[in-house]
C-alpha cells in the first residue's frame, strides 16, 4: 500500500487527519523519487498545503488535536529508497552500529519570533525542551535507551514578523542565514507552523544534497508548556529528530512487509489518534505501538522508542552524519548564549560514534 499517498487531509472517523509533506525535498506520494532527494523544497511546498483554508471554527480544537507532527510521509517507494541508500553507505562497514552510546549530537535551537515578542521562547523553555530530548533519547520515560544524547550549543534568536507569519514561505531563506554546523549538528528551529502541522524534519538521506535544509522544525506551541493542547510536552521534537535520526513512522507500510523497516515495532495500519490503548490494527503478531515517539497519538500517551529504532537510528548516525566535517564543530558546549561569529574548528572535540562490537544483523521486518 501507499502509506504516503497523497492525501493531504484524509479524514478518519470523520475528523481530518493530517498527512502533509512540505520539507526539504519530500513530497508526499506522487513520484517525488525521480532523484530520490532531488526535489527542492520549494516543489515540495506546492505539493502541500498545511493550512487547510476553509476550516469552519466550529470543532476547530478537535481539529487542531487531531492534526499532527508533520511531513514525514513516505510514499513505500520512498521509504525503500530511503533504506537502499543506507544499506548502500553500510555496505563498506563492517559492524554495524548496535547503539549510538555515547553520541552526543551537537544542538542549535533557532527560536524565531514575531517582532511583538510572540513565540520568543526563552531560555529556560528551550533548556526544559532539550532535557525532554534527551529523556526520551535515553529511555528516560519507558522503553530502549538509545545511546544518543543532545548537547545544546548555542540558542539564536531572530525577530521577524514576515518569518513569523509564513514560516514554511520563508524556510530556505531563513534556514541559510540561521543554519550552523554539518550533518552531525541538529538544528531545531522553533517556529509558528500555523494551525495545522505540528513539526517537519529532513531524513539523514537528503543531507547530501540539500545540507542547506538539514534540521528539524516545530511549531513553538508545543515545547513543554506550551499552548498547544495535547501536543505541549515536547514530544513533537522528540518524534521530528527520530525522522531526523532516519526513523520512519511506526505506520510506514501499513501492514504490509516491510513496514517501518525495525523488527520490533508491531505492524499498524495507520497513524493513531489520541491514545488508543490495545488497538491492533495488523493481522500481524502485536497491538499497535501506539506509545511509541514515531506514532502519532497525543502527547500524553507517548513514551517510547524501541531497541530496534535506536539500532536503525544508530545505522543512519554512522552512515550520514557521524563522519560530518570536523572543521564544522561549534562552540565548546556551557556557552548557549553565545554570539554567533564564526567558529574555529579545534574550538571543540567532535563528537565520536563509538563503533559498536556485536554485530547481529537486523531483519527489515516490521
Ligand atoms: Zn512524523
Amino acid at each position: 500500500m501507499n502509506q504516503g499517498g497523497k492525501a493531504p487531509r484524509g479524514t478518519k472517523n470523520g475528523k481530518p487527519v493530517r498527512t502533509v509533506a512540505a520539507w526539504g525535498g519530500l513530497l508526499v506520494g506522487a513520484a517525488a523519487l525521480a532523484g530520490v532527494v532531488a526535489t527542492s523544497a520549494a516543489q515540495a511546498q506546492t505539493g502541500a498545503d498545511p493550512a487547510p483554508p476553509d476550516c469552519p471554527p466550529e470543532g476547530a480544537a478537535a481539529r487542531l488535536a487531531e492534526a499532527r507532527r508533520d511531513d514525514g510521509m513516505l510514499s513505500a517507494e520512498q521509504a525503500a529508497d530511503y533504506d537502499r541508500l543506507l544499506r548502500e553507505k553500510l555496505r563498506h562497514q563492517q559492524a554495524p552500529a548496535q547503539s549510538a552510546d555515547g553520541a552526543a549530537v551537537p544542538l542549535v535551537v533557532h527560536v524565531v519570533h514575531a517582532e511583538d515578542g510572540t513565540g520568543d521562547v526563552d531560555d529556560g523553555t528551550v533548556q526544559e525542551q532539550v532535557d525532554v530530548l534527551n529523556k526520551a533519547f535515553a529511555g528516560g520515560f519507558a522503553g530502549a535507551d538509545t545511546g544518543f544524547s543532545f548537547d545544546l550549543r548555542d540558542v539564536t534568536r531572530t525577530a521577524n514578523d514576515a518569518w513569523f507569519e509564513d514560516f514554511t514561505s520563508h524556510a530556505d531563506e531563513a534556514r541559510s542565514q540561521l543554519r550552523r554546523g554539518g550533518a552531525e549538528t541538529l538544528n531545531l528551529y522553533l517556529v509558528n507552523m500555523g494551525e495545522g502541522v505540528l513539526g517537519q524534519a529532513t531524513f539523514p538521506q537528503e543531507y547530501e544534497t540539500d545540507a542547506a535544509a538539514d534540521g528539524v522544525m516545530v511549531d513553538y506551541r508545543t515545547v513543554p508548556g506550551g499552548s498547544r493542547e495535547n501536543y505541549n510536552l515536547g514530544y513533537t521534537a522528540v518524534h521530528e529528530t527520530g525522522h531526523w535520526l532516519g526513523l520512519f513512522h511506526t505506520f510506514q507500510n501499513g501492514c504490509d512487509r516491510p513496514g517501518d523497516y525495525v523488527d520490533d515495532t508491531p505492524y499498524q495500519r495507520e497513524q493513531s489518534s489520541g491514545c488508543p490503548e490495545g488497538s491492533d490494527t495488523c493481522p500481524q503478531r502485536g497491538a499497535d505501538p501506539v506509545h511509541n515517539f514515531m506514532d502519532y497519538s497525543d502527547d500524553p500517551c507517548l513514551n517510547n522508542f524501541t531497541r530496534g529504532q535506536a539500532r536503525r537510528m544508530a545505522e543512519h548516525w554512522e552512515a550520514f552524519r557521524a563522519g560530518g566535517d570536523a572543521a564544522t564543530r561549534l562552540s565548546p558546549p556551557g556557552d548557549p548564549g553565545a554570539p554567533t561569529e564564526p567558529r574555529s574548528p579545534d574550538q571543540a572535540p567532535a563528537p565520536a560514534p563509538e563503533p559498536a562490537p556485536a554485530p547481529a544483523p537486523e531483519q527489515p521486518a516490521g
